[in-house]
Protein backbone atom coordinates (compact mmCIF):
# COMPACT_ATOMS: atom_id res chain seq x y z
CA UNK A 1 0.00 0.00 0.00
CA UNK A 2 1.27 3.36 -1.10
CA UNK A 3 0.77 6.98 1.23
CA UNK A 4 1.24 9.82 -1.43
CA UNK A 5 1.48 13.39 -0.45
CA UNK A 6 1.27 15.45 -2.80
CA UNK A 7 2.65 18.98 -2.19
CA UNK A 8 0.56 22.74 -2.81
CA UNK A 9 3.72 23.64 -5.00
CA UNK A 10 2.64 21.04 -7.12
CA UNK A 11 -1.17 21.06 -7.48
CA UNK A 12 -1.12 24.95 -7.11
CA UNK A 13 0.79 28.40 -8.35
CA UNK A 14 1.64 29.27 -5.03
CA UNK A 15 2.35 32.94 -6.19
CA UNK A 16 -1.17 33.44 -6.73
CA UNK A 17 -4.19 33.09 -4.53
CA UNK A 18 -6.69 30.70 -5.10
CA UNK A 19 -5.32 29.31 -8.32
CA UNK A 20 -4.79 25.30 -9.37
CA UNK A 21 -2.41 23.87 -11.91
CA UNK A 22 -5.15 22.34 -13.45
CA UNK A 23 -2.78 20.45 -16.27
CA UNK A 24 -0.76 19.34 -13.29
CA UNK A 25 -3.68 17.88 -11.79
CA UNK A 26 -5.15 15.88 -14.48
CA UNK A 27 -1.93 14.45 -15.31
CA UNK A 28 -1.23 13.43 -12.12
CA UNK A 29 -4.83 11.62 -11.72
CA UNK A 30 -3.86 9.99 -14.91
CA UNK A 31 -0.37 8.38 -13.53
CA UNK A 32 -2.24 7.59 -10.46
CA UNK A 33 -5.74 6.13 -13.07
CA UNK A 34 -2.27 4.07 -14.97
CA UNK A 35 -0.56 3.15 -12.07
CA UNK A 36 -3.26 1.23 -9.92
CA UNK A 37 -2.57 -2.06 -8.34
CA UNK A 38 -1.81 -1.62 -4.98
CA UNK A 39 -4.22 0.16 -2.40
CA UNK A 40 -3.48 3.90 -2.57
CA UNK A 41 -4.01 6.84 0.26
CA UNK A 42 -3.76 10.39 -1.09
CA UNK A 43 -3.20 13.77 0.86
CA UNK A 44 -2.58 17.00 -1.07
CA UNK A 45 -1.16 20.38 0.51
CA UNK A 46 -3.21 23.37 0.14
CA UNK A 47 -0.33 25.40 -1.43
CA UNK A 48 -2.44 28.70 -2.71
CA UNK A 49 -5.88 27.83 -1.39
CA UNK A 50 -5.03 27.31 1.86
CA UNK A 51 -2.23 29.19 3.11
CA UNK A 52 -2.56 32.53 2.50
CA UNK A 53 -6.46 32.20 4.44
CA UNK A 54 -5.03 30.24 6.88
CA UNK A 55 -2.60 33.18 7.26
CA UNK A 56 -4.72 35.81 7.26
CA UNK A 57 -6.96 34.30 9.62
CA UNK A 58 -4.03 32.95 11.88
CA UNK A 59 -5.47 29.74 12.47
CA UNK A 60 -1.98 28.60 13.40
CA UNK A 61 -2.20 30.58 16.59
CA UNK A 62 -5.62 29.23 17.53
CA UNK A 63 -8.53 31.16 18.69
CA UNK A 64 -8.11 34.51 19.45
CA UNK A 65 -11.24 36.47 18.48
CA UNK A 66 -14.87 35.48 17.07
CA UNK A 67 -13.71 36.79 13.55
CA UNK A 68 -11.28 33.95 13.24
CA UNK A 69 -14.49 31.46 13.32
CA UNK A 70 -15.85 32.61 9.58
CA UNK A 71 -12.14 32.74 8.78
CA UNK A 72 -11.62 28.88 9.83
CA UNK A 73 -14.82 28.04 7.68
CA UNK A 74 -13.74 29.94 4.75
CA UNK A 75 -10.18 28.45 4.67
CA UNK A 76 -12.09 24.95 5.02
CA UNK A 77 -13.90 25.86 1.85
CA UNK A 78 -11.10 26.71 -0.20
CA UNK A 79 -9.81 23.14 0.62
CA UNK A 80 -12.56 21.20 -0.37
CA UNK A 81 -12.57 23.75 -3.19
CA UNK A 82 -9.28 22.31 -4.44
CA UNK A 83 -9.73 18.86 -3.05
CA UNK A 84 -13.42 18.53 -5.77
CA UNK A 85 -10.82 19.32 -8.53
CA UNK A 86 -8.72 16.38 -7.69
CA UNK A 87 -11.72 14.08 -6.85
CA UNK A 88 -13.11 15.17 -10.57
CA UNK A 89 -9.84 14.65 -12.40
CA UNK A 90 -9.46 10.77 -10.42
CA UNK A 91 -13.53 10.06 -10.75
CA UNK A 92 -13.32 11.00 -14.79
CA UNK A 93 -10.33 8.51 -15.39
CA UNK A 94 -12.45 5.95 -13.17
CA UNK A 95 -10.17 5.65 -9.48
CA UNK A 96 -13.52 5.51 -7.12
CA UNK A 97 -11.93 8.43 -4.91
CA UNK A 98 -13.41 8.85 -1.21
CA UNK A 99 -13.32 12.45 0.12
CA UNK A 100 -12.39 12.02 4.15
CA UNK A 101 -11.96 15.95 5.18
CA UNK A 102 -9.49 15.46 8.22
CA UNK A 103 -11.34 18.13 10.10
CA UNK A 104 -14.63 15.86 10.60
CA UNK A 105 -12.35 12.72 11.99
CA UNK A 106 -9.26 14.66 13.46
CA UNK A 107 -8.84 16.85 16.39
CA UNK A 108 -5.15 17.99 17.47
CA UNK A 109 -3.75 19.08 20.77
CA UNK A 110 -1.23 21.90 20.49
CA UNK A 111 -1.17 21.17 16.79
CA UNK A 112 0.12 17.73 16.91
CA UNK A 113 -2.58 14.71 16.06
CA UNK A 114 -4.46 13.42 19.03
CA UNK A 115 -7.59 11.67 17.98
CA UNK A 116 -8.00 9.85 14.66
CA UNK A 117 -10.90 8.14 13.56
CA UNK A 118 -9.30 5.88 11.37
CA UNK A 119 -12.59 3.37 10.72
CA UNK A 120 -14.35 4.71 7.61
CA UNK A 121 -10.28 4.93 6.07
CA UNK A 122 -9.54 1.97 6.62
CA UNK A 123 -12.81 0.39 5.81
CA UNK A 124 -13.22 2.42 2.61
CA UNK A 125 -9.94 1.11 1.64
CA UNK A 126 -10.63 -2.23 2.17
CA UNK A 127 -13.59 -2.25 -0.29
CA UNK A 128 -11.38 -1.02 -2.82
CA UNK A 129 -11.78 2.84 -3.01
CA UNK A 130 -9.06 5.32 -3.22
CA UNK A 131 -9.26 7.69 0.61
CA UNK A 132 -8.46 11.34 -0.48
CA UNK A 133 -7.32 14.00 1.88
CA UNK A 134 -5.93 17.06 2.30
CA UNK A 135 -4.32 19.16 4.73
CA UNK A 136 -6.78 21.07 6.86
CA UNK A 137 -8.52 23.14 9.38
CA UNK A 138 -9.16 21.28 12.30
CA UNK A 139 -10.04 21.43 15.86
CA UNK A 140 -7.45 21.57 18.68
CA UNK A 141 -8.21 20.69 22.52
CA UNK A 142 -5.37 22.89 23.67
CA UNK A 143 -5.58 26.23 21.20
CA UNK A 144 -9.24 26.33 19.94
CA UNK A 145 -8.41 24.95 16.22
CA UNK A 146 -5.42 24.65 14.25
CA UNK A 147 -4.57 24.03 10.84
CA UNK A 148 -3.23 20.44 10.09
CA UNK A 149 -0.56 19.64 7.52
CA UNK A 150 -0.52 17.62 4.87
CA UNK A 151 2.99 16.30 5.67
CA UNK A 152 1.78 15.31 9.35
CA UNK A 153 -1.37 13.67 8.20
CA UNK A 154 0.65 11.35 5.56
CA UNK A 155 2.74 10.80 8.15
CA UNK A 156 0.57 9.82 10.92
CA UNK A 157 -1.61 7.87 8.08
CA UNK A 158 1.57 5.73 6.80
CA UNK A 159 2.41 5.06 10.39
CA UNK A 160 -1.42 3.64 11.06
CA UNK A 161 -1.37 1.92 8.47
CA UNK A 162 1.73 -0.16 8.38
CA UNK A 163 2.34 1.21 4.32
CA UNK A 164 4.75 -0.05 1.74
CA UNK A 165 5.86 3.01 1.58
CA UNK A 166 5.46 6.72 2.03
CA UNK A 167 6.22 9.16 -1.30
CA UNK A 168 6.25 13.21 -0.85
CA UNK A 169 5.93 14.69 -4.48
CA UNK A 170 6.89 18.43 -4.43
CA UNK A 171 8.37 20.59 -7.02
CA UNK A 172 12.17 19.68 -6.58
CA UNK A 173 14.11 16.38 -7.73
CA UNK A 174 14.45 15.72 -3.85
CA UNK A 175 16.88 16.49 -0.55
CA UNK A 176 19.16 18.65 -1.72
CA UNK A 177 23.03 19.66 0.33
CA UNK A 178 20.91 23.08 0.35
CA UNK A 179 17.60 24.96 -1.51
CA UNK A 180 18.05 24.27 -5.07
CA UNK A 181 16.36 27.09 -5.79
CA UNK A 182 18.70 29.11 -3.85
CA UNK A 183 21.62 28.00 -4.49
CA UNK A 184 22.72 26.82 -7.91
CA UNK A 185 25.45 24.49 -6.79
CA UNK A 186 23.44 22.12 -4.59
CA UNK A 187 23.71 18.61 -4.86
CA UNK A 188 20.82 16.13 -4.69
CA UNK A 189 20.90 13.78 -1.46
CA UNK A 190 20.04 10.38 -3.35
CA UNK A 191 19.87 8.41 0.09
CA UNK A 192 19.96 9.48 3.49
CA UNK A 193 20.09 7.31 7.00
CA UNK A 194 17.68 8.20 9.35
CA UNK A 195 20.80 9.50 11.80
CA UNK A 196 21.72 11.84 8.47
CA UNK A 197 17.77 13.15 8.04
CA UNK A 198 17.59 13.30 12.23
CA UNK A 199 20.63 15.21 12.05
CA UNK A 200 19.67 17.52 8.96
CA UNK A 201 16.11 17.86 11.01
CA UNK A 202 17.93 19.72 14.00
CA UNK A 203 18.54 23.36 12.20
CA UNK A 204 22.49 24.47 13.18
CA UNK A 205 23.03 20.39 13.75
CA UNK A 206 24.29 19.51 10.27
CA UNK A 207 26.74 21.27 8.91
CA UNK A 208 26.63 19.30 5.14
CA UNK A 209 23.18 19.42 4.76
CA UNK A 210 21.28 22.44 5.36
CA UNK A 211 17.65 22.13 4.84
CA UNK A 212 14.87 24.98 5.15
CA UNK A 213 10.88 25.53 5.06
CA UNK A 214 8.29 23.42 3.87
CA UNK A 215 11.32 20.42 3.09
CA UNK A 216 12.27 21.08 6.68
CA UNK A 217 8.73 20.07 7.94
CA UNK A 218 8.64 16.93 5.68
CA UNK A 219 12.03 15.54 7.12
CA UNK A 220 10.60 15.94 10.45
CA UNK A 221 7.39 14.32 9.64
CA UNK A 222 9.01 11.33 7.95
CA UNK A 223 11.81 10.48 10.85
CA UNK A 224 9.04 8.33 13.03
CA UNK A 225 7.82 6.67 9.97
CA UNK A 226 11.61 5.87 8.50
CA UNK A 227 12.13 4.97 12.29
CA UNK A 228 9.06 1.94 12.04
CA UNK A 229 10.73 0.57 9.03
CA UNK A 230 8.72 2.86 6.38
CA UNK A 231 10.79 3.88 3.22
CA UNK A 232 10.16 7.85 2.50
CA UNK A 233 10.87 8.78 -0.60
CA UNK A 234 11.02 12.65 -1.99
CA UNK A 235 10.55 12.84 -5.23
CA UNK A 236 9.63 15.68 -8.52
CA UNK A 237 6.10 15.33 -8.86
CA UNK A 238 6.20 17.69 -11.68
CA UNK A 239 7.93 15.71 -13.83
CA UNK A 240 5.94 13.53 -15.74
CA UNK A 241 6.16 9.91 -14.79
CA UNK A 242 7.68 10.02 -11.49
CA UNK A 243 5.00 9.13 -9.22
CA UNK A 244 3.36 6.52 -11.73
CA UNK A 245 6.76 4.41 -11.55
CA UNK A 246 6.79 5.29 -7.99
CA UNK A 247 3.47 4.03 -7.15
CA UNK A 248 4.59 0.74 -9.10
CA UNK A 249 7.71 0.71 -6.70
CA UNK A 250 10.04 1.44 -9.94
CA UNK A 251 13.27 3.49 -9.06
CA UNK A 252 12.73 7.50 -9.58
CA UNK A 253 15.39 10.20 -9.65
CA UNK A 254 14.48 11.40 -5.47
CA UNK A 255 15.97 10.88 -2.12
CA UNK A 256 14.73 7.62 -0.37
CA UNK A 257 15.58 8.03 3.42
CA UNK A 258 15.69 4.68 5.44
CA UNK A 259 16.44 2.99 8.11
P1 LIG B 1 5.01 21.41 -0.78
O1 LIG B 1 4.22 22.68 -0.92
O2 LIG B 1 5.16 20.69 -2.08
O3 LIG B 1 4.59 20.53 0.32
P2 LIG B 1 7.19 23.07 0.09
O4 LIG B 1 7.24 24.11 -0.99
O5 LIG B 1 6.58 23.45 1.38
O6 LIG B 1 6.52 21.77 -0.47
O7 LIG B 1 8.66 22.50 0.38
C1 LIG B 1 9.50 22.12 -0.68
C2 LIG B 1 10.52 23.24 -0.89
O8 LIG B 1 11.50 23.18 0.15
C3 LIG B 1 11.32 23.14 -2.16
O9 LIG B 1 10.63 23.68 -3.27
C4 LIG B 1 12.58 23.95 -1.82
O10 LIG B 1 12.47 25.27 -2.29
C5 LIG B 1 12.59 23.99 -0.29
N1 LIG B 1 13.86 23.49 0.29
C6 LIG B 1 14.52 24.06 1.31
N2 LIG B 1 15.66 23.42 1.61
C7 LIG B 1 15.75 22.39 0.72
C8 LIG B 1 16.71 21.35 0.50
N3 LIG B 1 17.83 21.25 1.23
N4 LIG B 1 16.47 20.46 -0.50
C9 LIG B 1 15.36 20.53 -1.25
N5 LIG B 1 14.41 21.50 -1.11
C10 LIG B 1 14.60 22.42 -0.12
Amino acid sequence: MNVLKLGGSVITNKEKPKTADRATIERLAEEIALSRGEPLVLVHGGGSFGHPLAEKFKLTEGFKEASQFLGFSETHRAMVELNDMIIDALISRGVAAFPLPPSSFIITANGRIKTLDIQVLKKALKKGFTPVLHGDTVLDSHKGFSILSGDQLSARLALELKTTRLIFGVDVDGIYTSNPKLNPDARLLESLSLSEARNSAEIGRSTAIDVTGGMLGKIYEALPVVEAGIPVLILNAKKPHNIFKALRGESVVGTILRR
